[in-house]
């Protein structure tokens, strides 16, 4: 006779999402059991955090008593008690244009760098996570507190009311759960989304970017380039090499992640319209095809080696019309994907996971809770359309650095907005992603790309920064958006 497991919440898909999200459910005293379809450690996405993620990390591991967690949220504490899980320190976000057979070039005046400091030394910066081993260490914890958890397995669904019934099946082996609850932890794997056969949404995504990627090793110091082309780096507000990297170009951009195994995460951020051309291409032709254009991207990665097969994905955008019912829910990026500028992903995610875990903890068991979810997804819709809103309008502008400089400030002070909200005794609960919430900052937002599509000539560029300057008025707390810091924002 197959093994049957009776249980409160069954989540499928064991990213850092899922297991952490395990980890919390078990400590509001839910019994949850855990599925994942592949065997850790695997590759994923996702591997740059930012200050909102790492302190919402840290919230949450001191909310549900999960020291070990809270750890990486920092990267000194990280390597005291973690030294062997990959990791390095992400001290900001730097940003370099680059131009089609041309060296980088530095000026005096950084216009076309942008550096924006995150934390103001390594103890408390923020990290990297090389998500084979990230990922592999919180389904381990997960297992420490007792959570049931299945590799391996491919799940059906046989029945979704009144109580779940999933078939389960592990090498051959069938076993089944039957529980109260789900949560679609399955990002892209779009477990729920197959299942329920959930439409598209109707409000169809606006940005439209594919992504190339690999992880490399081999790849030279950016900094070291920078100085051989006389970049003025005593100016910069922390070393470059600790921070993500973004090489800006015509029609997309380049992530550089590295971590301290000798392995860098290298991908491109492709406009599909402006890379149509090559989409048909092998993943490594495209990327040679483009580094290939910029020299000075192409000395830094002169020498390098995949260390698995280069991927590519479709155009990455995609968002479900509903991304909960009266007893499941899709955790963010099962409900959406968007692109990787800025890393709002695992933030995004690890909000949803806070704003599920304080939804069941309310309302288990109680009438209320349909309700309560639908309002979450409502918030989870709007913040879609914001954050897509924001990421459409920065690709708009990177035919100018000006432009593009101007429009990060939307992210740079919703973000810092957000921190500073989150880090006070009395922490506002309305208090949404990016500050959306702030309504005229959010319908700036919305505008952005129109606004910046009028702006050509330098009195409109002109025009278009004080726009942004006063559209960030409201919840410029960390001085953003300044023409005398010269695109170098120290910590805020
Ligand atoms: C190109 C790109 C770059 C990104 N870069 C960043 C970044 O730098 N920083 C950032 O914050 N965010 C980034 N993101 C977003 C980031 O990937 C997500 O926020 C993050 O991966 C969410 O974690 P997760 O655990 O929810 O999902 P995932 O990491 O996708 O994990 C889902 C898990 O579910 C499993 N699964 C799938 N289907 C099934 C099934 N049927 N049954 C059981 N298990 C299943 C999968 O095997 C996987 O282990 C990026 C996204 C993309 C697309």
């Amino acid at each position: 006779m197959q093994e049957s497991y009776r249980v409160d919440v069954a989540i499928i898909g064991a990213g850092f999402a899922g297991s952490l999200t395990a980890m919390i459910l078990s400590r509001i005293g839910l019994r949850p059991i855990l599925v994942e379809r592949e065997r850790h450690p695997r590759f994923a996405l996702g591997e740059a955090s930012t200050p909102f993620a790492n302190l919402l990390l840290r919230q949450l591991a001191c909310r549900y008593d999960l020291p070990d967690i809270s750890d990486l949220a920092k990267y000194g504490p990280w390597k005291r008690s973690h030294p062997d899980l990959p990791t390095w320190r992400k001290r900001g976000f730097s940003f370099f244009r680059h131009h089609a057979e041309q060296r980088f070039r530095p000026t005096a005046d950084h216009g076309e760098e942008l550096l924006v400091a995150a934390s103001p030394d390594d103890e408390s910066s923020d990290t990297h996570w090389y998500r084979p081993s990230f990922d592999a260490y919180l389904v381990a914890q997960a297992a420490t507190l007792g959570i049931p958890y299945f590799d391996q397995t491919e799940t059906t669904v046989l029945q979704d009311r009144p109580e779940w019934l999933l078939q389960c099946d592990r090498d051959g082996k069938p076993f089944e759960i039957r529980c109260r609850f789900l949560v679609d932890a399955s990002g892209p794997g779009g477990f729920l989304t197959q299942t329920l056969r959930l439409p598209p949404s109707l409000e169809p995504m606006e940005t439209s970017s594919r992504s190339v990627y690999a992880h490399l090793i081999g790849v030279r110091s950016w900094e070291a380039i920078l100085r051989r082309l006389d970049a003025h780096l005593v100016d910069y507000p922390y070393p470059c090499d600790h921070s993500t990297i973004h090489h800006i170009f015509d029609g997309g951009w380049m992530w550089v992640i590295p971590f301290d195994n000798g392995v860098t995460s290298v991908g491109l951020m492709l406009d599909m319209e402006h890379w149509k051309g090559i989409e048909g291409q092998p993943a490594e032709d495209q990327w040679q095809k483009i580094t290939r254009c910029y020299p000075s991207m192409l000395e830094q990665f002169a020498q390098v080696e995949a260390i698995e097969p280069w991927r590519k994905t479709p155009r990455l955008q995609r968002c479900v019309d509903r991304c909960c019912g009266p007893n499941w829910v899709l955790l963010p990026h099962a409900a959406y994907a968007l692109d990787a500028l800025f890393s709002i992903g695992n933030g995004h995610t690890l909000l949803g996971i806070e704003r599920l875990a304080n939804t069941l903890e309310a309302h288990w068991k109680r009438d209320s809770l349909a309700d309560a979810l639908r309002l979450d997804a409502e918030t989870l819709r709007q913040e879609i359309q914001f954050n897509d809103a924001l990421i459409r309008a920065c690709y708009r502008s990177f035919r100018s650095f000006r432009l593009f400089a101007a429009t990060s400030m939307l992210y740079f002070a919703g973000a810092h907005a957000a921190e500073i909200a989150r880090s006070r005794p009395d922490r506002p609960t309305v208090w949404r992603f990016l500050s959306s919430q702030v309504q005229p900052f959010a319908n700036a937002v919305h505008e952005a790309a129109r606004c910046l599509d009028a702006a050509y000539e330098e009195a409109e560029i002109r025009e278009y920064e004080a726009w942004i300057r006063k559209a960030i008025a409201p919840i410029n707390f960390g001085g953003f958006a300044d023409p005398s810091k010269h695109n170098l924002y120290a910590c805020a």
